[in-house]
């Protein structure tokens, strides 16, 4: 590869008072840990800064108690005790030579302020955004002024706490600068309401008291949403969105802009590819003559390079690429493109800022372990002996655990019974718009190709016998586990009468099977994976009802920002959707439903039954080796280890990190599951 082609992207570029020294941006995001686990936090951002991206970004930053996002876990800058916090952030970050950002916020009636008690502030009165059954009251011109002076107060802050980028944040509708300026939110007939130039009043004070603030210590970033993506009912890029950036333009140092809210923002692969937000952000850069960064789930170094040259964008941003792989500037600058861990747009990482827990990464096992466990994205330890690991299964366990096992040293054989390497994702790549997360295993794959020590067979359907042949001191079952077909999951706990009825299961149907007449799809596993065979089915001309005992679709992938795109798109496809009801019987085509709330029973019918309600480990090798566990030691053979879902079936993710634990752990003799540091901040 030329490496020389990539030039443009180590180009330093200015911020205002400050030089990034590249383009490659790690825009603002959030990772579950912030206040609450600062030290993971500065931690993880600093490994990022060692990977080369020349800007490292805090996630939001709550300024002021009246925006506090309990249970969430982001940043605070409340009070002069939180600088510290940030220092050590800001520290980490610039050790590598990189800007530290930090994201300003105050999030006005999207917060429901449950730890502080405050009652929350809008422009204008209404319900929390929340469920909570609270509403946030009215601003006046006091607490105009009051909110101005708590932005200066936690610029003053930042500034002290050592911050190169200071943030003026709209870039989502979750700001209170966004509500201002959204007619939707603010219905003031002060000077604050009304007129677009009175709705982006309090945006320009806030921008011109940030500027002041930050003098010529810190850039003053301003990140905007210039498009709802809602039509005429939000703001557009095509008329009130463009006005803005025409209306402060040369205002602060940098554009940061996006599409907002954050489930457009940070869009699932399954619903939209790399830059996918070009058509809404291309124009800013024609307006400002100050740098613009934006974002769009970049891992082509060739992508980057066109969002360059074509004028798009100065700086290249990134949140979840950066998350996947925190060296990715660093293997591009060093001709090692190849080696990039592409973000397959999973969304695992949001659903830890969701759940309010640590970030975890389906494609990076060590992100959210940096310091709790002190693993490094790059290094890890060397081998421990000269013991050789025969490893049954190549799926995503597998081959994580290959890859770091002989990242280690170690010599491993890979016995896989299929006639290709990836396990499960070879039938769920098939999934509409799951393409992406083939990367899971092309980069294992590519990566482990270039190993001499570590062979992989195909083919090979590994028996008992087989294992003590081998003769290995270490042997790893990752065979997968298959979804159960008689009804049992969170609702059943036993299997289910099902009679004179086709079944069918969720591998049928990726492997291209397809049933007779009305499929009758029972979710209760909640994920992806029953709306995407629903949406396959119906795509290929058959007919689906969608039942769940859930309120709705998909419920889980409320974590992954998905859950309000995968109703809606079966909604498009007139696909009827039974919630709160269990399917518990099935005879001749006649399903009996049993309320989740009254237990009553109704019936519907249909011609054939798809369950997708949970999975079984095939462990059947792991048990035939144990029964013959004397003969195994009198060979050697000194341990037998079950990883991924062949030990308990879980996500792709979890899968990952079972296998990367193993590795790490394989000459360790403590618990690796419990052997991780805890931030106690009264000790
Ligand atoms: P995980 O997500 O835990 O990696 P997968 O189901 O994706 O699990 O992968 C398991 C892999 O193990 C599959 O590719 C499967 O073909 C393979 N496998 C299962 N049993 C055997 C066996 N006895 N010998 C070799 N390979 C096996
Ligand atoms: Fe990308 Fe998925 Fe990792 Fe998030 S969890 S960074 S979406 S691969």
């Amino acid at each position: 590869m030329d490496k020389s082609l990539y030039d443009i992207l180590f180009e330093p570029v200015k911020i205002g008072p400050k030089t990034a020294k590249n383009r490659f941006y790690q825009v603002p995001h959030c990772n579950g840990m912030g206040h609450r686990w600062p030290k993971s936090m500065a931690e993880m951002r600093g490994i990022k800064a060692e990977g080369g991206w020349g800007v490292v970004c805090s996630e939001e930053c709550e300024i002021h108690p009246s925006s506090d996002l309990s249970s969430g876990a982001l940043m605070r800058l409340w009070d002069d005790s939180d600088i510290p916090t940030h220092a050590r952030m800001v520290d980490k970050v610039q050790e590598h030579g990189a800007l530290a950002g930090v994201q300003l916020v105050h999030n006005g009636y999207s917060v429901s302020n449950r730890f502080s008690r405050i009652v929350p502030i809008a422009p204008t009165a209404r319900a929390v955004r929340y469920d909570d059954p609270i509403q946030a009251r009215g601003m006046d011109r006091s607490d105009i002024k009051n909110l101005r002076q708590w932005f200066r107060d936690a610029a003053r802050r930042a500034v002290t706490a050592g911050y190169d980028i200071i943030y003026v944040y709209a870039g989502h509708n979750l700001t209170l600068l966004m509500h201002f300026l959204s007619p939707r939110y603010n219905q003031r007939t002060d000077e604050y309401g009304g007129s677009l130039t009175n709705r982006v009043r309090l945006i320009r004070e806030v921008l011109e008291d940030t500027k002041e603030i930050a003098g010529d210590k810190a850039a003053v970033a301003f990140r905007f949403g210039v498009d709802e993506l809602m039509g005429a009912a939000g703001i557009r890029c095509a008329d009130e969105g463009r006005e803005v950036v025409h209306m402060l333009a040369d205002l602060p140092d940098l554009w940061d802009v996006n599409v907002s809210d954050w489930s457009n923002d940070s869009l699932t692969s399954r619903f939209g590819a790399e830059g996918h937000q070009e058509p809404y952000i291309d124009f800013v850069k024609k307006i400002t003559n100050k740098p613009v960064v934006g974002v769009g789930r970049f891992t082509s170094p060739d992508a980057m390079v066109s969002q360059i040259r074509r004028g798009d964008l100065d700086l290249i941003g990134a949140a979840r690429p950066s998350i996947a792989d925190p060296f990715l500037p660093n293997k591009i600058k060093q001709g090692r493109a190849d080696e990039i861990r592409e973000c397959i747009g999973c969304n695992i990482c949001t659903s830890g800022d969701m759940l309010s827990v640590p970030v975890r990464c389906t494609q990076n096992p060590t992100m959210g372990e940096e310091w709790r466990k002190g693993w490094h994205p790059e290094h890890i330890e060397a081998a421990g002996s000269e013991d050789k690991i025969l490893i049954i299964g190549a799926g995503p366990a597998g081959l994580e655990a290959a890859l770091a096992l002989s990242n280690r040293g170690y010599e491993v054989v890979v016995a896989e019974k299929a006639a290709k390497t990836g396990g499960r994702l070879n039938r769920e790549v098939n999934l509409p718009g799951f393409g992406e997360w083939r990367r899971v295993v092309d980069h294992r794959r590519h990566m482990l190709n270039q190993k001499a020590n570590v062979n992989i067979y195909l083919e090979s359907d590994l028996g008992a016998q087989d294992i003590l042949d081998f003769g290995f001191p270490h042997v790893v079952m990752a065979t997968g586990a298959t979804w159960r077909t008689d009804g049992v999951g969170r609702e059943n706990h036993f299997p289910i009468p099902i009679n004179d009825t086709p079944v069918f299961s969720p591998e049928q149907i990726m492997d291209g099977v397809m049933p007779e007449g009305r499929v009758i799809i029972f979710d209760d596993d909640h994920y992806y994976m029953a709306s995407a065979l629903a949406q396959m089915i119906h795509d290929r001309g058959g007919e689906v009802i969608f039942v769940t005992p859930a309120v709705k679709v998909a419920s889980w992938t409320e974590n992954t920002l998905e859950q309000h795109k995968i109703q809606a798109d079966l909604i498009r496809r007139d696909i009827p959707i039974i919630c709160g009801q269990t399917v518990i019987a099935v005879t001749a085509g006649k399903f009996t439903l049993k309320c989740a709330y009254t237990e009553a029973k109704t019936g519907i019918e249909g011609d054939s039954f798809l369950p997708v309600t949970s999975r079984q480990s095939q462990d059947s090798l792991f048990d035939q080796v144990m029964t013959r566990q004397d003969e195994f030691v009198g060979r050697g053979v000194t341990s037998v280890t079950r990883i991924g879902d062949c030990h308990v079936p879980s996500t792709i993710a979890a899968a990952v990190y079972h296998g990367h634990l193993y590795a790490r752990g394989l000459d360790n003799p403590s618990d690796q599951w419990t052997d991780f540091r805890r931030e106690n901040q009264w000790l």
